[in-house]
């Protein structure tokens, strides 16, 4: 008996052979620098924000190199799997724009290479690791969870190197006919890997970002085949990633200690090794220490929290571009317009450290983004988005959409816009006052007028301030008229004036807009007065100003 009799045995329903998925998996046929790049989840549960990076990089690396980007379910422990989660991934990867060439979609499949879910894979699986039993590169083994345990506790009271490897690799030594007996009594057993390597060697790898790094060899004879008869990650990796043709593995730092593995079994395979990035992960600051974003510590982890919120996808793949690449900043700064398809990614331009992720340059990034889009735009996506998650602002605009869209339009489409939302759910709150409902409820508030002018003025400046209002003016006449007003009310023209001659004044202009501004919208912030005027209509306008010299004055 030898290792052909063990590899018939314990693989008899193979038929195909490496040979054969080579000619059916044949090398693609790509210009030179093309890079074939993966996002690889495992379907058990929301999408990472941490995931979401990785995918739009290697996304990104094959666009920009006209290459091939593709996503492959890693389902191999489905004691973890979450229903339903892969095709969820694959929803919200489209929500940023990042749309696989190829592969596993969710409801189906594209491409030449697949399946592309590993659980469809098995019999590719067997084919490769009964070839590995035939060269007596891997083997049953037999061990149960209580001797692995053994084994551990043996090694830690000698104080020893943990793990499955040389003499303590107690299966690699079973006679062959000792190992089919063994199968063929109904024994279950996983298949391990047989290591060559010696822990005490250094192999130099290089890595895109990282460059050339040193990294002791793999000694451990890892589990290939679990007893469910399904890969682990790392033989899944080597042989998904070489028939897949994929020549550029984008993935977590965290793999990075598992390299040497994963070279030792490109090698015994004789497959051809990829190329490696190992991206940084994601960090926080937690009282004051640098920590990895935690799926169930913060919010932030999962990429539906700024969905939810409000923030344009968009915005948030920008932010992820300025972690990724340290000059995508100053780009996007002398690109306003640009789309980000023009700026090219660069491995050398990664960082190294993981990066801290920062809500304020979110914040400030989507801000711009809100700003910068036209009156149309910004309404659909509004209602898209209140549609989903909130209903308030669904009913404002869906009560007049052009109404809403003129309060949308103050100040935008132009050089400089105003920079009013930061998120789709600033919105609501800030443009409420606006329908007369609203305006109605927040007058039930306190009003914030200063105690410090006299109502009766404030009443007959209210009067004498809608009697006389021209809206046909433009903004700046207006403006002028709103000081001519002010002045017979001794408001000085000038916040400049006022100080100067403080006795003189009960106050400036911006105190007699800020009257104004109480009155007809409950607050001292909001959009661009004259706007506001414009939007509500001299009607309205008329009905407000009656209303709070009635009720509030
Ligand atoms: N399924 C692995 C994970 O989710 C993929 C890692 C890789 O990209 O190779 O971490």
């Amino acid at each position: 008996m030898n290792y052909n009799d063990l590899a018939d045995l314990m693989f008899s329903d193979v038929t195909e052979t490496i040979e054969d998925l080579e000619k059916r998996f044949p090398k693609r046929d790509l210009p030179d620098g093309a890079l074939v790049t993966r996002f690889a989840p495992s379907p058990t549960g929301f999408l990472h924000t941490g995931s979401l990076f990785t995918s739009l990089i290697a996304y990104k690396f094959a666009k920009d190199t006209n290459g091939v980007f593709y996503i492959r379910l890693e389902d191999t422990d489905t004691k973890r799997e979450i229903e339903g989660s892969g095709k969820d991934l694959l929803k919200q990867l489209r929500e940023f724009g990042i749309v696989p060439m190829e592969g596993y979609l969710g409801d189906s499949e594209k491409g030449n290479y697949g399946p592309y879910k590993q659980s469809d894979r098995a019999m590719i699986y067997r084919t490769v690791i009964k070839a590995l039993v035939k060269k007596g590169k891997a083997y049953p083994c037999f061990c149960t969870q209580s001797d692995l345990e053994e084994l551990r506790n043996k090694q830690e009271a000698q104080k020893i190197t943990p793990g499955y490897y040389g003499q303590y690799a107690k299966c690699r030594n079973i006679p062959v006919d000792e190992a089919i007996n063994r199968i063929k009594n109904g024994e279950p057993y996983v298949v391990r890997f047989k290591s060559s390597g010696n822990h005490e060697n250094k192999i130099t790898v290089h890595d895109l970002i990282r460059g050339n790094l040193e990294l002791s060899q793999n000694d451990q004879d890892i589990v290939i085949l679990k007893s469910d008869g399904l890969p682990t990650y790392h033989f899944a990796h080597a042989v998904d990633d070489h028939f897949m043709r994929t020549n550029c593995v984008t993935r977590g730092e965290e793999w990075l200690s598992s390299l040497p593995i994963h070279i030792e079994l490109f090698n015994a395979l004789g497959f051809e090794l990829p190329q490696y990035a190992h991206l940084p992960v994601i960090m926080k600051l937690d009282n004051g220490n640098r920590r990895k974003l935690s799926k169930r510590k913060d919010d932030e982890a999962a990429v539906s929290y700024f969905l939810k919120d409000g923030y344009p996808s968009e915005a948030l793949i920008e932010y992820l571009l300025t972690i990724a690449n340290s000059n995508y900043e100053e780009w996007k700064a002398e690109h306003k317009t640009t789309s980000n398809d023009e700026f090219k990614l660069s491995f050398d331009k990664m960082s190294l450290d993981g990066a801290l992720f920062d809500i304020m340059k979110l914040k400030f990034i989507s801000k711009e983004i809100l700003s910068r889009m036209s009156k149309e735009e910004i309404t659909a996506r509004a209602l898209t988005w209140a549609k989903k998650y909130d209903s308030n602002l669904l009913d404002l605009i869906t009560r007049d959409e052009q109404y809403f869209m003129s309060i949308m339009n103050i100040e935008r489409e132009k050089e400089n816009p105003r920079k009013d939302y930061e998120k789709f759910s600033d919105i609501f709150p800030i443009i409420k006052f606006f329908y007369k409902d609203y305006y109605l409820e927040l007058m039930k508030n306190e009003l914030p007028f200063n105690p410090f002018i006299d109502k009766e003025v404030t009443k007959s400046l209210l009067n004498e301030f809608v009697d006389t209002l021209d809206l046909s003016l433009d903004e700046q006449n207006w403006f002028n008229s709103l000081k001519e007003l002010g002045k017979k009310y001794k408001f000085a023209e000038s916040n400049k004036i006022y100080k100067q001659n403080k006795d003189l004044y009960i106050g400036h202009v911006g105190d007699v807009a800020e009257i104004l501004r109480i009155t007809l919208t409950s607050s001292k912030q909001s959009p661009n007065l004259y706007y506001v005027l414009q939007i509500l209509g001299k009607d309205q306008i008329r009905e407000r100003i009656d209303f709070v010299i009635n009720n509030k004055l």
